[in-house]
């Protein structure tokens, strides 16, 4: 009897460490074997589930309220599905539990285990599990074929990781980024983000004026009114509700916006100006070959480094060729070409009086083009724009707000592409939203976005 009961605990032992469970109500009581159960290969491990001594000192009929039992048995075998140890099998526990009968109304009471929540088949191991899996590049379906549960247990434990995710309405970041990404049903979505630490601070169903300002408000006036800057898009129409929503902040302008709109302008009058001349001819061979040089800034150019150009048949340097560039080109595209020079020097190094000079040029376009906009040529268009949002594009550009930008927001828009693109795209926006939340938080620490004020 001994000699059995030692050969039992150290099954018990060898299993309980070897699938990390250690509750005392599961007793292991036999050795694993292998079964296929509709279809699906396990490996199980047999396994008695009992009431503890103290359990059974305390109990009382659910029914009747009643204080005594007697044993009536075990229930039938039921699979609990643990995290697989091995790669061909999957692996469950074939449990049978103790079943105890009142005294009084034959009421039925078994014994359950701590692996499980009440009537769920799979253990809290095998959910948090799902839930690590859930914060990679994997699609929902891959994890369900791989763990062996249903497509729907996987989206159901999504669904449990939500409560993770509520908004604290007392906390606001000094810095935010404004943008919005195509998500499920073709809609778009309205995202916004920490600028300092790049936390995620809410995904919205939509972009729709009304969702934003009933989301913001919220927060009570005195949060709001804390928020320092916030950024967004060039073409985007949230100025007039970030001034009603944050009475304190800066609105700023996104850098790189800024300064693509005026590069594909550049680019685009160049392929104007190229196409007037004849595809053979060495004038049109000159902007098309060399359209890089033309985007760059001209203090960067080369002026000593001489190579041979072989469609203008002479050396030169990468200066003199946009130097004669700019000399066969018309007064439009000599001024597009400065401006969008002074721009991108404010860009490197942003002085006073720099910054002065620009706004200056903005609103000598405007004054120009006073009449008719639409005699301006494609950069003075670009400028015109640049001139309709003056303040916060003057304000992008000053030292002091230079490094709070939309880069950070555009790299969680490709993140967030990615993620949809892994699961051939979501219908349900919840999902959507909870599986961003897990996969952008992956090995970041949000701990230090509370920022005192
Ligand atoms: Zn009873």
């Amino acid at each position: 009897m001994t000699s059995l009961n030692y050969t039992t605990n150290i099954i018990d032992s060898t299993v309980k460490s070897c699938l990390n469970c250690h509750d005392p109500h599961l007793i292991f009581d036999d050795e694993p074997y292998k079964d296929t159960l509709r279809g699906t290969k396990y490996l199980l491990f047999p396994a008695t589930i009992y009431f503890l001594p103290q359990e059974l000192a305390d109990f009382r009929c659910h029914n009747c309220g009643f204080t005594s039992f007697y044993r009536s048995g075990f229930t039938p075998m039921h699979l609990i599905k643990v995290p697989s140890v091995n790669s061909t099998y999957q692996t469950a526990i074939a449990a049978r539990s103790a079943r105890i009968r009142c005294r009084n109304c034959n009421s039925t009471c078994s014994a359950s285990s701590e692996l499980t929540d009440h009537g769920c088949q799979i253990s809290k191991l095998l959910k948090a599990k799902i839930a690590a899996r859930l914060r990679m590049d994997i699609s929902a379906k891959t994890i369900a074929f791989e763990e062996g549960v249903s497509a729907s247990t996987v989206n159901r434990t999504l669904d449990s990781t939500r409560c993770e995710f509520r908004n604290n309405f007392n906390f606001l970041p000094l810095h935010l980024c404004f943008d919005e990404f195509r998500g499920t049903h073709n809609t778009y979505h309205f995202i916004c983000l920490d600028a300092d630490n790049h936390a995620i601070q809410t995904i919205l169903p939509n972009r729709l004026k009304q969702t934003i300002f009933n989301y913001f408000m919220r927060f009570p006036a005195p949060v709001r009114s804390l928020v320092r800057t916030v950024s967004c898009d060039l073409n985007s129409y949230y100025v007039d509700l970030i001034k009603k929503l944050f009475p304190n902040a800066k609105i700023i302008i996104d850098r790189f916006h800024i300064v693509q709109m005026l590069n594909r302008a550049v680019n685009s009058m160049r392929t104007d100006l190229m196409n007037r001349f004849d595809n053979n001819s060495k004038n049109y061979k000159l902007f098309k070959r060399n359209w890089k040089l033309f985007l760059k800034r001209y203090d960067d150019l080369n002026c000593t480094y001489q190579f041979y150009e072989r469609s203008q048949r002479e050396w030169v340097t990468a200066e003199q060729l946009v130097n004669q560039g700019l000399q066969l080109a018309d007064q439009d595209f000599r001024k597009a070409y400065w401006d969008y020079q002074r721009l991108l020097e404010i860009i490197d190094d942003p002085t006073p009086s720099k910054i002065k000079i620009f706004k200056q040029c903005l609103t000598e376009v405007n004054q120009k083009y006073s009449g008719s906009r639409s005699e301006a040529s494609k950069a003075d268009k670009a400028l015109l724009t640049l001139y309709d949002n003056l303040i916060p594009v003057i304000t992008a550009l000053e030292p002091q707000y230079c490094h709070y930008t939309n880069g950070p927001l555009e790299g969680i828009n490709r993140k967030i592409k990615q993620i949809q693109r892994t699961a051939y795209g979501y219908r349900n926006f919840e999902h959507l939203k909870a599986r961003i939340y897990l996969q952008t938080y992956l090995g970041k620490d949000t701990r230090n976005s509370v920022k005192t004020a």
